[in-house]
């Protein structure tokens, strides 16, 4: 009768405060066991509705539920939000004066607060409130900020391992939109919270079609990308707060406005982007991945990566931003070796160097897939997709293999003839004969694999060589200048005649319509 009574009332509070008529999937699942002061891991994509999950159960909670959140940029937003649906939240962080800090305190006391925001560096203030008399639960958002094991770790997170133990009976609630099987594993552990209940929402994004090309002229492919979608709102991130300028600039020269944003303009000058484009007063924004975090846009048409991001989360996250309103979207990513090199230099020397590692190598995969790429995708989440999705650009446009044994030869003896001392620019240069200044200096014109491979196009070379390298014919030697080196099955290529399978560039004029729609 109890359970009932309660249940119907978070429906009707479902309603009344946040206009919502009923819950999304597993949103009810969460509330309840959130109310039932069980520990939970929710793990749901970005615009899934997770806040609703700690919201919700704070109502009808005694106490107050912190809400960890790292951004204290966008607290404020958050609790404005809750002010105006009548629900009595406040925040509390290093930008609040001692005295306003005191007046929020004693609020939780006299338990007229149902949510208070709070950045894990400032916890430590809020000791003497850290008693379960008046904490009634713990919501952790982007939980994976705990774990290195996530594309985003913050130190400051770590101090949260702590609060289970003067919380013990109080319900905890880890949120975030992105983590695989060992970052979920390393929150769990990292929060003491092992026993909870893990709830797991289906990453798949079904309208947001999946699209990846060389970088070739990447600055006339997307003014092309973006002449084809006038009207329409997008993102195009981009690695550097330089590249972000630049981009915006290019784009202007070629009558498209966009405007820049990125973490070093001021405060204003960011809010003014941010909200331009929310009221879409601003259609295309050229930015880092500062921006988006917390931008509920809902009619966001594509997102493009100017360059790869450097692990399958962030990239998941951002291409995330576009069509929440569940309509077609687009997500284009350009894939240049360069990107890759530059990636594993800012890896280099890193404390958790080798983890970062392995996340770009993830990632160069999912470019430089030859199978479904939703699927791979959605493997990296522990999520397995029973059939091709039809929605990507591998599906609408499968590769097709040819015997690539001599084209395989020709470059690996070259490899071999350059003494595994150069990188693959010049390893095309000499395979195509070309003159330059470099080659001449070098006297790679007397090599006796010079300009064998004449009658193939410089980037068909590099997309040869690039599959080449995937599939361990060669590889690159990241310490030793990016040179291409041989390995074990280089050997089969150039002396057993072991036989090698290629596919043909892709022709970015060329992909075809999607032959199924889901
Ligand atoms: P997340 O934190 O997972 O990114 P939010 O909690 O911000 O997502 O919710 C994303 C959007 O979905 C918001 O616009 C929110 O108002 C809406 N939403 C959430 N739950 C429901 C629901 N049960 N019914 C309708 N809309 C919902
Ligand atoms: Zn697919």
């Amino acid at each position: 009768m109890q359970i009932t009574n309660l249940q119907n009332l978070v429906v009707s509070n479902l309603k009344h405060y946040f206009g919502y008529d009923s819950f999304r999937a597993q949103q009810k699942d969460i509330v309840e066991t959130v109310l039932n002061k069980q520990d939970c891991l929710v793990i749901m994509p970005t615009g899934g509705g997770k806040s609703i999950c700690f919201q919700l159960p704070a109502l009808s909670f005694p106490g107050v539920t912190l809400v960890i959140s790292p951004l204290i940029a966008l607290m404020k937003d958050q609790v404005d939000g809750l002010n105006a649906n009548g629900i009595k939240a406040s925040f509390f962080n290093s930008s609040q004066s001692a005295e306003e800090q005191e007046a929020i305190m004693g609020q939780v006391v006299d338990k007229k607060l149902k949510l208070l925001y709070v950045a894990p560096e400032s916890l430590a203030g809020l000791q003497n409130i850290l008693k379960e008399t008046y904490i009634s639960c713990v919501a952790i958002d982007e939980a994976h900020c705990i774990s290195s094991w996530g594309h985003d770790f913050r130190p400051s997170y770590q101090q949260l391992g702590f609060l289970k133990a003067s919380l013990p009976n109080t319900p905890f609630i880890a949120l975030t939109a992105t983590a695989d099987k060992a970052t979920r594993d390393d929150i769990l552990k990292q929060l003491q919270i092992e026993h909870a209940k893990q709830f797991i929402s289906s990453f798949d994004r079904t309208n947001i079609s999946l699209e990846v090309r060389p970088a070739d002229n990447r600055v006339s492919q997307i003014v092309k990308f973006i002449r084809k979608r006038p009207n329409q709102s997008g993102i195009v991130y981009c690695l550097s707060r330089k590249a972000t300028e630049q981009l915006a600039e290019k784009l202007a020269n070629n009558g498209i406005k966009a405007k820049a944003y990125h973490a070093g303009l001021n405060f204003d000058e960011r809010s003014k982007v941010q909200e331009d484009f929310i009221f879409d007063k601003t259609q295309i924004v050229c930015a880092t991945v500062a921006f988006g975090m917390g931008i509920d846009k809902s009619n966001v048409r594509w997102v493009v990566h100017y360059n790869m991001p450097k692990n399958i989360e962030g990239y998941y996250q951002e291409i995330g931003r576009a069509g929440r309103d569940g309509l077609k979207s687009h997500a284009l990513l350009f894939h240049s070796y360069a990107d890759v090199i530059q990636l594993r230099n800012f890896a280099n020397g890193t404390s958790n160097e080798e983890v970062q590692v392995a996340k770009i190598e993830r990632m160069k995969q999912f470019a430089e897939a030859t199978t479904c790429r939703r699927k791979i995708l959605l493997s990296y989440f522990g999520e397995l997709l029973a059939e091709n999705c039809g929605n990507c650009d591998v599906c609408k446009n499968p590769p097709q293999f040819f015997d690539g044994t001599i084209i395989a030869q020709k470059a690996l003896s070259a490899i071999y003839r350059l003494k595994e001392t150069e990188a693959v620019g010049m390893v095309i240069d000499v395979l195509r004969g070309s003159h330059n200044a470099a080659v001449l200096d070098k006297g790679y014109t007397q090599l006796k694999t010079f300009g064998i491979g004449k009658d193939i196009a410089w980037k068909d070379w590099q997309h040869y060589i690039i599959q080449l390298i995937n599939q361990g014919f060669c590889e690159i030697a990241f310490h030793k200048n990016n040179a291409l080196h041989l390995t074990e099955f280089s050997k089969k290529v150039l002396f057993e005649g072991l036989k090698v399978s290629l596919t043909k560039p892709i022709e970015v004029a060329e992909i075809k319509p999607a032959t199924r729609e889901r």
